[in-house]
Formats: structure tokens, C-alpha cells, sequence
């Protein structure tokens, strides 16, 4: 059993009272680790470090010298690349080529990119027309904005923290990040990290805890932070703006989906049902690009859905070092029980169960973790509540269509819009549905294929604002304008 600390100034500190909370291992149910739960006063001590560091050691570097830092960091991050997997895998219960591929490489990759990003912007200057006919000459200079509150999820533990902490440290500030209450390992592991390469201390912290009247609140509350960057549900980000409300601090949300998938009968069928299959059940559902909503075009509707179901129902679950597993369970008990109330009400908002919709038989040993089936329905109407509400599990409705107006019109019929995939072999019909979907990606004949230095974001009710290589400037910077008369 793991202790886990928050990481305050450089040092990893217990809480002075003694308050700590349980982890427990998504796979066997049983208890993993125990997390010291940040109260106000560590918040506090933790912004009060960030500041410091921002006034001293780390805002006196310079950019190069800011840029090899973080080369290291990165550089450190790959030498205790298996500590970072087994703390991953532990806590999310996934399986470990999910963790080597995507989770870990992607979460080095984010201080190395976003480092580059920065040694190479560049930023605008405008020469301008005075009224005496000197001119004027105006250019822009960017400053760090500050102490960033990061607030992150458990989805995608490092990969999603890192996105932040990234951008936020190469543009020079410095952070307190909040990991969430069901992933506090690989967080706390990068404090070591930190350390080991010679980060000043302050620069990066981390406060473990909850949301209300926890380590999440208090830090979204403190009138010392600058700023902050979320990833989490709509639900909980509307919370998160009305505390950031006091002191009109800027703040950048990634939130949730219910993203469509959209395949035209003259798709590559194969690639097609490989995709949604990938969307729709890819870490156990619980991707916020994920795909919940798949529209057919009436001629594929039977074959399409066949093919899916034949799929899901090869799914192989089971622990993460199973080389055969394909998904891991769900991060925990309440979640399950969050989706299996969606399984349940999709039955009684009239749907057909094409597969799953329940619990599997697991072995004895694992019989105590949050296994799901996957599970697709079909036959629901539009204003079902399991077509417009985000249910974050290995789960998909797929309804028949007829022609893109229509599709479009189902399409945008939602409070979200954070990604859509679109399959079809006519790329005039992809370019042009691209801009008449009201998302801020989408993906043609492909799902989750992502370059980091382009811009990544939802509209609607899934997000404020956009990060990724330059675009991330934008929110951990602040221009300032100098006009220089001539
Ligand atoms: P969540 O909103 O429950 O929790 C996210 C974080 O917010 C956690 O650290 C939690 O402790 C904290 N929190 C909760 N209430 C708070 C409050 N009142 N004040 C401050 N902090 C608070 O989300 P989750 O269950 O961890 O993650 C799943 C959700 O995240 C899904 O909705 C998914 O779509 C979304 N998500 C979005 C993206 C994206 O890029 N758009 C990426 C991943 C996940």
C-alpha cells in the first residue's frame, strides 16, 4: 500500500491534522493507496510557494534556460518511465499498452512540444500613422500570466495534467495542480521528477483532494491564483466560473461530449466500424472525445451495426498486465453505478439492446473490481435521455439516417460540442459538413488522431477557449502591447 503526499515548496508533506482519504484499485476493488487531503491552509502554503517562485528563482530564468529545463524534465519523466506505467495502471486499472503507447510518451512529449512552442513564437508589430507623419511603431510582448490552478481528471491521468502543466510552465509561470481524488500517483510522481532535474522549488505543486469544501475548491477560491485551466464535467466547470467570478480570473475549460459519429454508405466500411468500435469503447468509454451517438446512412444501417455488435461482444477485459485484455474496468464503484443507471433507463426509454447492457462475469480474484460490458443500443427517439446526456462508459445508440441535411440537423441537436467523426469517401461532403458541425474538432475517416500544436477545444457546453502548440500562448500568456512614437 502506497502513501501518497501532497508536494508543497519542493518538499512532499503529510497534512499536519492527520486527514487522508483511500484509493482503491479499480480492478480488485481493494484499497491501493493512501492520499493526504489538502485543507486550506495547504492550499494556501501552496500558492504562497508558486508566488515566491514566480518573484524569484524561476522567474529570473530565461527562455532558453526555462526550455532546457524542461528538456530535462521530459528527458526524466522517460528514465522512470515503468514507475510512471505502474502508478498509471494502478490507478486507472488500464491496460499497460494503453499506458506505453498513449498515456505516459504523450504526457513526456507535452513539456518538450510546448517548450519548443515557445522558444520559437513569435509575437506581432505594426507600424502605424501618426498625425504629425512621424509614426508610430507598435509591437507585443507576452508575460506569463501568473499562478496557474490546474483542476484535472482521471480519464487520462498524466497525459491530460501535463497538457496544462506543459504550456503553463514554458510560458514561465508556476502552478498548484489539483489531480483528481481517483488519480493522485503519476501527479505526485512528477514532484520527484522536479526535483531530480532541478526545477526550483514552488514552481510546481500539488495539493491532493476533492471538489466542494475540498483541495478543488479551496485552491478555484484562493484569490492569490491568476488564473485557471480545467478538464472535468460541464457541471463541475460551471462551479469552477463562479468561483473564478471573485477577482475576474481568466479561466480555460476542456469538458464534456456527446459526440457524434457520422458514417455514409459510401464509407470504407472496414475503417469505419474500426473506428466508432475504437471511439465508442476506448478506455472503457471514458474518453471525452469519445463517440455516444452514431448515425448510419439507412443502406449500411444493418450491416454496420451487425459488424459493431460482432466487435463489442470480442472484447476482452480483464487486468492490466493481461497481455490479451483489450479494456480495463471502470475508474470506480460510483461511476458504475453512474452508467448502469443509463443501461437501466435506456431499457425503459424504449431501446433495444443490441449487446450488453449489464455486468460481466468476471473470475473470483476480479470480481470485486467496476467491470462493465460494452453495450449498444439502437430504436431510442431523439429526446431520450441516453442520446443527449453524457454517460462517460463503453456505451453507443446508433439511429438510421437519410441524407446530410438531416444528419447535420441530429448532428448539432445537442448542448455539446466538443469532436465528431465523419466517414465518407466523398471529401467534398467531409469539407463541407466540417464547417456546418458545430464542434471544435473533427476528424475525417479517422478518430483521435492528434498533433499537439494545433488547436484543441470544444464549443457550446464543452469548453471556453482553445490550447495546443500556439493556441496555448494565448490563455498562459498575457500580451501586452508597447507603442513606441517615432
Ligand atoms: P469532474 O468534473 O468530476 O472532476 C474533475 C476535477 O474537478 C477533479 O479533480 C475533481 O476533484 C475536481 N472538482 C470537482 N468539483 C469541483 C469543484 N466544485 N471545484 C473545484 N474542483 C472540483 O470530472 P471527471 O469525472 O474527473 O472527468 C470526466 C469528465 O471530464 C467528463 O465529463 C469528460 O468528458 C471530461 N473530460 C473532458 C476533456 C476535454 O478535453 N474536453 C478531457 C477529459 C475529460
Amino acid at each position: 500500500m502506497r502513501t501518497i503526499q501532497n508536494f508543497i515548496d519542493g518538499a512532499f508533506t503529510g497534512d499536519p491534522d492527520g486527514k487522508t482519504f483511500t484509493k482503491r484499485s479499480p480492478v480488485t476493488g481493494q484499497v491501493i493507496a493512501t492520499v493526504t487531503e489538502a485543507g486550506a491552509a495547504e492550499v494556501d502554503a501552496a500558492v504562497s510557494a508558486a508566488r515566491r517562485a514566480l518573484k524569484g528563482d524561476w522567474g529570473k530564468l530565461t527562455t532558453d534556460q526555462r526550455v532546457d529545463l524542461l528538456h530535462a524534465l521530459a528527458d526524466g519523466i522517460t528514465q522512470r518511465f515503468e514507475d510512471f506505467v505502474e502508478a498509471e495502471m494502478a490507478d486507472t486499472g488500464q491496460p499497460r499498452h494503453v499506458m506505453t503507447h498513449a498515456f505516459i510518451p504523450r504526457g513526456a512529449a507535452n513539456f518538450k512540444v510546448f517548450a519548443d512552442t515557445v522558444k520559437t513564437a513569435a509575437t506581432e508589430a505594426f507600424e502605424m500613422v501618426t498625425p504629425d507623419g512621424a509614426g508610430a511603431l507598435n509591437y507585443a510582448i507576452r508575460r506569463p500570466k501568473g499562478v496557474i490552478g490546474v483542476i484535472a481528471p482521471w480519464n487520462a491521468p498524466f497525459l491530460l495534467m501535463t497538457w496544462k502543466v506543459g504550456p503553463a510552465l514554458a510560458c514561465g509561470n508556476t502552478v498548484v495542480v489539483k489531480p483528481s481524488e481517483e488519480t493522485p500517483q503519476t501527479t505526485t510522481l512528477l514532484g520527484e521528477v522536479m526535483n531530480a532535474v532541478g526545477i526550483p522549488k514552488g514552481v510546481f505543486n500539488v495539493v491532493h483532494g476533492f471538489g466542494p469544501d475540498s483541495a478543488g475548491a479551496f485552491l478555484t477560491q484562493h484569490p492569490d491564483v491568476d488564473a485557471i485551466t480545467f478538464t472535468g464535467e460541464t457541471l463541475t466547470g460551471t462551479a469552477i466560473m463562479k468561483a473564478a467570478a471573485e477577482g475576474v480570473r481568466d479561466v480555460s475549460f476542456e469538458m464534456g461530449g456527446k459526440n457524434a459519429g457520422i458514417v455514409f454508405a459510401d464509407c470504407d466500411l472496414d475503417a469505419a466500424v474500426d473506428g466508432i468500435f475504437r471511439s465508442a469503447f476506448l478506455n472503457t468509454g471514458q474518453v471525452c472525445l469519445g463517440t455516444e451517438r452514431v448515425y448510419v446512412e439507412r443502406p449500411i444501417f444493418e450491416a454496420f451495426t451487425n459488424r459493431l455488435k460482432t466487435k463489442a461482444e470480442s472484447v476482452s477485459l480483464g487486468r492490466p498486465d493481461d497481455p490479451k485484455a483489450d479494456y480495463g474496468p471502470l475508474i470506480s464503484l460510483d461511476h458504475r453505478e453512474k452508467v448502469l443507471s443509463y443501461y437501466k433507463l435506456a431499457v425503459e426509454e424504449g431501446a433495444t439492446v443490441v449487446t450488453g447492457g449489464g455486468v460481466p462475469d468476471m473470475p473470483e480474484d476480479l470480481a470485486g473490481g467496476n467491470w462493465i460490458q460494452p453495450t449498444i443500443w439502437t430504436g431510442l427517439p431523439d429526446h431520450a435521455r441516453v442520446v443527449r446526456e453524457e454517460i462517460f462508459g463503453p456505451c453507443c445508440h446508433i439511429r438510421p439516417f437519410d441524407g446530410e441535411e438531416e444528419v447535420v440537423a441530429l448532428a448539432n441537436d445537442t448542448d455539446y460540442g466538443l469532436s465528431t467523426s465523419l466517414w465518407t469517401r466523398d471529401l467534398s461532403r467531409a469539407h463541407r459538413l466540417a464547417g456546418e458541425i458545430e464542434v471544435g474538432i473533427t476528424w475525417v475517416n479517422s478518430w483521435f488522431l492528434r498533433d499537439l500544436r494545433t488547436a484543441f477545444g470544444g464549443s457550446k457546453q464543452s469548453g471556453i477557449g482553445r490550447e495546443g502548440g500556439a493556441h496555448s500562448l494565448e490563455f498562459y500568456t498575457e500580451t501586452r502591447n508597447v507603442c513606441v512614437k517615432l
